[in-house]
């Protein structure tokens, strides 16, 4: 426990309670000090509310891990930065390219350590998957992410606002997975984006995207699924097909299961900024930010029926 480094957990709501806290605990690097938040609290660590009360008070706590929703991470983050921290960010990394990109600039310049988390890569089959497909001919990728928001969702009002990201929230993760999958650059040619007439972002898209080399990809996001969820990724390749299921815990090639076992995902997202501040580097992939945002830009807005959730 004397060489865990101590950490500042940010934003305690869902995904702090449900993984930080515990994949934190689990592991052999990080020890959570403290606990920034409005109104959720870390128990057996020293609790703030504010985030610059906290970076005043404790000079100590070298590191940050910043688990709000993307709309107040540019703020929080350039705090951090400028008071020395290395930084941790939950995925969406920010509501807009240029605030990501601004962001690695000023940690570069500061020499500390920015660390843009994709937890999805993180998913047991994903690394397998890209070294099967490293000296494979892409023909064609389908990915289906479809789930219900009231399920994972319940009560979380700022996803609906504008920087919110809608469907896109769950959808970057089948994106984050699709551009580490697949080397160069992924290019959106349109999109079909469909806006509840009481709501400001997407519930749903439907994504047409090739490779730089030409194979044709689609993505159909939808919040609308109720029963049996799904998150599905299907490569077509020269020598056969290889799908990821359940978002990436589970690999098929030619239809026999590859890769299965406990999930890691936060376990390996510790372990990766353990290692990136040791060794005084960032890693800020922004790939899928801008495929969301060019999605954005190519895409024929359709108002569909009023949603409750
Ligand atoms: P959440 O349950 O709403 O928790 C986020 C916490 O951030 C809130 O409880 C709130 O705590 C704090 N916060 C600070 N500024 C806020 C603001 N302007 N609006 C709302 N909350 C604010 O959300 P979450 O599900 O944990 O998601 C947080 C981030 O993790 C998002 O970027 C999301 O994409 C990502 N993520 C979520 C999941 C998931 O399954 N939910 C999975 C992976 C990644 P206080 O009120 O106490 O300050």
């Amino acid at each position: 426990m004397a060489d865990r480094i101590p950490l500042a957990l940010v934003g305690i709501g869902k995904i702090a309670r449900d993984q930080h806290i515990p994949s934190i605990a689990g592991g052999n690097d990080f020890v959570v000090a403290a606990g920034v938040s409005r109104h959720g609290k870390v128990e057996g660590a020293e609790n703030f509310t504010d985030f610059d009360a906290f970076l005043a008070a404790r000079p100590d706590i070298k590191v940050v891990s910043l688990c709000t929703p993307p709309e107040v991470r540019f703020d929080m983050a350039k705090a951090a930065i400028a008071a020395g921290r290395h930084v941790l960010m939950e995925k969406p990394p920010a509501t807009t390219l240029g605030e990501a990109e601004a962001l690695s600039k000023i940690a570069a310049k500061a020499g500390v350590t920015l660390f843009a988390t994709w937890h999805s890569r993180f998913a047991l089959g994903v690394e397998p998957a890209k070294q099967w497909l490293s000296d494979k001919i892409i023909q064609s990728i389908s990915i289906v992410w479809k789930e219900d928001v009231r399920r994972w969702h319940p009560g979380q009002a700022w996803i609906w606002e504008p920087g919110g990201f809608g469907v896109f929230d769950p959808g970057i993760n089948a994106l984050s997975i699709l551009t580490e999958i697949v080397p160069g650059h992924i290019l959106v040619q349109k999109s079909t984006l469909e806006f509840p007439e009481n709501k400001k972002q997407p519930i749903a898209a439907s994504i047409a995207m090739r490779t730089v080399e030409g194979a044709p990809i689609t993505a159909e996001f939808d919040w609308r699924q109720e029963g049996p969820q799904t998150w599905d990724i299907t490569v077509q390749t020269n020598e056969g097909e290889l799908r990821l299921s359940k978002g990436g815990s589970e690999l098929y090639i030619g239809g026999k299961e590859q890769a299965s076992g406990p999930d890691r995902e936060y376990a390996g997202i510790y372990e990766r900024f353990a290692k990136l501040i040791r060794s005084r580097q960032s890693d800020t992939d922004y790939q899928p930010l801008r495929i969301v945002a060019d999605s954005f830009l190519c895409g024929e807005r359709k108002v569909v029926a009023h949603f409750e959730d």
